[in-house]
């Protein structure tokens, strides 16, 4: 049979789009995949019929399913495929090398001054011996940063936080380190991590929010990330709640994040006496644990606060549920009287069973949704572009180096 051009290359998508599916969710039935992908399941049956035949998708066990005969599960032919994910923050980078499935395997950080002299050369050094180190098949390398990106397989990135001005970061490290490279904002990188392995598996349309040095959103609708038309959605942080206030470190006055992010709590706790001069917001917490009455008020005024802007958000954009992460859960029993108190009550009156879900936190979550970027790219091909195509094609190449 002679096949159009064209038809081979669609086929060649949807192999990539169902081996990736595969590699980041798991063993999963030809019938879950149909309806994942939006694919016909006579698609679906004859693309998996010539990846089981070529040896890059095997069938597992079976699992009942509704009424009918058993599904069989599918798994990859083969394992060993990853990704190197990258956090850059103010004085380090973080990198983790990470499996299809989402395990981290090696996390190292190493020191790095975003706004020295040489920085972007410096980051590409740290970067090429990432990727040399990096064990097994990698499939690509995932950036987060704190800012804006204008898209994620371009990667020109903008950021008060670590001083840059629209630094062609994407441009000089897939020239320094020939492989695929994706870029974007950190909070969106987490974000892609939740799709993938959070809680974002249950929801198709939901907001995840950071808690820490600064208060971010990521806005999840219908399990694509929303970036806004500069790539800087979600910035909720920068919600103004007060006439006059504090200056935020935007350059505007009476922001969220000049009253709650982590900076803001520290400079008003010192202010009052509530820790010493060299206190941090872990001699605050410290202070709360220990039942301090104007401790417990600083992280009660910052959960209501958190609560009427969220319940503002949410009444904007009507989602699912909302995912709470970031460095500052850990104090979250001392955010969360006062978060109570102001998130429900300002709800639609239809809404206030909203789900507030709570993640675990580690070190490693950020530079972990970096390497959910180049997972995640093949089925986002809107956000992940000529960068995602190529992932794709190296997860294909793992059924070519396997035979
Ligand atoms: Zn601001």
């Amino acid at each position: 049979m002679v096949v159009a051009p064209s038809m081979t290359s669609r086929a060649d998508a949807v192999s990539g789009r169902i081996l990736g599916l595969l590699g980041t969710q798991g063993p999963t039935s030809r019938a879950a995949i149909a309806r994942r992908l939006r694919l016909s399941p006579a698609t679906v049956t004859q693309v998996i019929k010539e990846l089981v035949a070529n040896g890059s998708v095997r069938e597992l066990s079976s699992v009942p399913s509704n009424g009918g005969r058993p599904a069989t599960l599918l798994g990859l032919g083969r394992d060993g495929a990853g990704a190197v994910g990258v956090k850059i923050v103010a004085d380090h980078l973080a990198i983790v090398d990470v499996s299809i499935a989402g395990e981290v395997m090696r996390s190292t950080t190493v020191p790095f001054d975003p706004s020295g002299p040489n920085a972007i050369e410096r980051c590409s050094d740290i970067l090429r011996d990432a990727v040399a180190d990096h064990p097994g098949l990698l499939l690509g390398v995932g950036v987060g940063v704190p800012g804006s990106v204008d898209a994620q397989d371009n990667g020109v990135v903008t950021s008060s936080m670590i001083g840059w001005d629209r630094v062609p970061l994407g441009a000089v490290l897939r020239e320094a380190l020939g492989v695929p490279v994706l870029i974007d904002n950190d909070v969106h990188a987490v974000a892609a991590a939740q799709l993938l392995y959070g809680a974002g598996r249950e929801f198709d349309t939901y907001l995840v929010v950071t808690i820490g040095l600064g208060i971010g959103c990521a806005v999840v609708v219908e399990r694509s990330i929303y970036r806004g038309a500069h790539g800087g959605a979600g910035e909720i942080g920068h919600i103004p709640v007060t006439l006059d206030g504090p200056v935020c470190q935007c350059g505007a006055t009476g922001c969220l994040e000049a009253y709650i992010g982590a900076p803001a709590l520290v400079r008003q706790a010192r202010r009052d006496g509530v820790i010493g001069p060299r206190g941090t917001v872990a001699t605050l917490h410290r202070a709360a644990d220990r039942g301090e009455e104007r401790a417990l008020a600083a992280f009660h005024r910052a959960g209501s606060m958190l609560g009427r802007g969220l319940a503002g958000v949410a009444n904007t954009l009507d989602p699912q549920a909302i995912v709470l992460l970031g460095e500052g859960m850990t104090a979250w029993p001392h955010w969360q009287p006062g978060f109570d108190a102001t998130f429900r009550p300002h709800l639609m009156v239809d809404r206030r069973q909203l789900p507030i879900i709570r993640e675990d936190w580690t070190d490693d979550h950020w530079a972990l949704g970096a390497a959910a970027l180049v997972m995640a790219s093949p089925f986002d091909s809107d956000a992940s572009g000529a960068q995602g195509g190529l992932v794709s094609a190296r997860l294909q190449s793992m059924q070519v180096t396997a035979r």
